[in-house]
């Protein structure tokens, strides 16, 4: 009976993930753009951008596993509170409170499971480790990154600078400093043939 009921916790657990695929993130929506990233593509990406990180690379030897672990429970309370920002009305210590009390929800569907994604999403929250603070430089990465590639597919340059007025300066990896100087490269490049092109 108990096993029943478990797996009866584990497939609401499972629906509530699936929310995931198709929420899409606010922050996109706000600025109009259309058919944007669900929150489950940002961190999928986010958790892809670990598998990056090597022996050259990973200088402070981050645990690579537990960057992924974060990487793909970080934004897990979303499911249930939705993504808040603050644009939403919704205060900063009243999100913190929505979003513990969905993981603690999540974490009595899942048990031990649970337990382990309730602690990881603290360890973000409060950024507690190195691989707490990895996943941060990820999370605004994987945004800007994002935020370049609507800005080529509308071929509107610098549409988007506010999500990168908001990151400059703030990543502190090595190699996701590296990967953002590239990404600023490219960017500038792009602007350049757009005023080219009289795009702007
Ligand atoms: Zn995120």
């Amino acid at each position: 009976m108990a096993l029943f009921n478990d797996n009866q916790k584990i497939l609401e657990f499972l629906e509530l993930v699936g929310r995931l695929k198709h929420e899409k993130r606010t922050g996109w929506v706000l600025c109009d753009i259309n058919e944007c990233e669900s929150i489950a593509g940002h961190m999928y990406r986010m958790g892809m951008m670990t598998f990056l990180l090597t022996d050259e690379n990973n200088i402070t030897k981050l645990d690579r596993f537990r960057c992924l672990q974060i990487a793909l429970v970080h934004d897990l309370a979303e499911c249930i509170v939705g993504d808040l920002t603050p644009h939403c009305g919704v205060s900063v210590e009243e999100k913190h409170r929505r979003e513990d009390e969905a993981m603690k929800k999540i974490a009595e569907l899942t048990g031990i499971a649970g337990d382990r994604m309730y602690e990881l999403y603290k360890e973000y929250e409060n950024q507690s480790s190195p691989e707490a603070k990895f996943a941060k430089d990820l999370d605004r990465y994987d945004m800007i990154l994002q935020a370049f590639e609507y800005e080529k597919r509308e071929n509107a340059p610098k549409k988007l600078e506010e999500f990168f007025a908001a990151t400059y300066g703030k990543f502190d990896h090595p190699f996701i400093q590296s990967l953002v100087e590239e990404l600023y490269r490219q960017r500038e490049i792009f602007e350049k043939k757009c005023l080219v092109n009289g795009n702007t």
